[in-house]
């Protein structure tokens, strides 16, 4: 049996933080599972926007979550009602959207429901998003809140978004994360908060190595 079953590591924090990096390389290392939970946001905001939901309408957002399936699958893919839109839930499409769907009650009611599943099921697991600690896995085995710098988190995501060939102006993606940050922070359910007993980490000028060293570090360290 692996030393590591029974790891549940929480992983929460703003877009650009790093946790994303940070938080693949700590469940490769320590042989857990997976799961960042913002893909699934977007993949729900995908299907909304192409069917041309309006949001504001309660009843035709729950019909069509009813009919609706997202699996996450290996190599981080993720599966839209059985289509692979791994690719296509990074578009600044979604981008710009997201948080807009992620507000809403029924919309996490679900997600968080399975992702509760999926942490109950796995036999160790690496989790990230915005309320996981708070609320997707208050039983965490260890809990962090990765932050940095706004202009550092812009130019993190602006330098992701080069090397797909994405060419945004800097101040586009500064303004997409400003405010998607106030969004995640201010909702009502389940905002994007430090929860108590939470190890705050700030990346702004850390290395991604230095970042997975402090995480293992502290994993190590405590041990339940
Ligand atoms: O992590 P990522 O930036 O891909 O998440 C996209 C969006 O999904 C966030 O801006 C947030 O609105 C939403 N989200 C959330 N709760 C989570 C994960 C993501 O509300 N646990």
């Amino acid at each position: 049996m692996s030393i590591n079953r029974g790891l549940k590591i929480a992983i929460d924090g703003p877009a650009g933080s790093g946790k994303s990096t940070v938080a693949r390389e700590v469940a490769r290392r320590l042989k857990l599972t997976y799961l960042d939970t913002g893909a699934m946001y977007r993949a729900i905001t995908l299907k909304l926007l192409r069917e041309n939901v309006d949001l504001t309408d309660t009843g035709q957002v729950e019909k069509v979550l009813e009919r609706t399936v997202i699996l996450t699958g290996p190599d981080e893919r993720i599966y839209l009602d059985g289509e692979d839109v791994t690719a296509e839930i990074r578009t600044p499409q979604v981008n710009a959207a997201v948080s807009r769907v992620a507000e809403l009650t029924a919309i996490r009611r679900k997600l968080v429901q399975q992702q509760k599943e999926i942490a109950a099921y796995a036999e160790g697991i690496v989790m990230e998003g915005r309320d996981i600690s708070s609320r997707v896995m208050p039983d965490a085995t260890h809990k962090f809140y990765l932050d940095a710098a706004l202009t550092e988190r812009a130019r993190r995501r602006m330098r992701e978004q080069h090397s797909k060939g994405l060419f945004l102006s800097f101040e586009s993606v500064y303004n997409e994360i400003k405010e998607r940050d106030r969004i995640d922070s201010e909702r009502a359910d389940s905002p994007l908060e430090i929860a108590p007993g939470v190890q705050v980490i700030d990346t702004t000028d850390l290395p991604v190595e230095e970042v997975v060293e402090r995480v293992l570090q502290a994993v190590n360290r405590h041990r339940t």
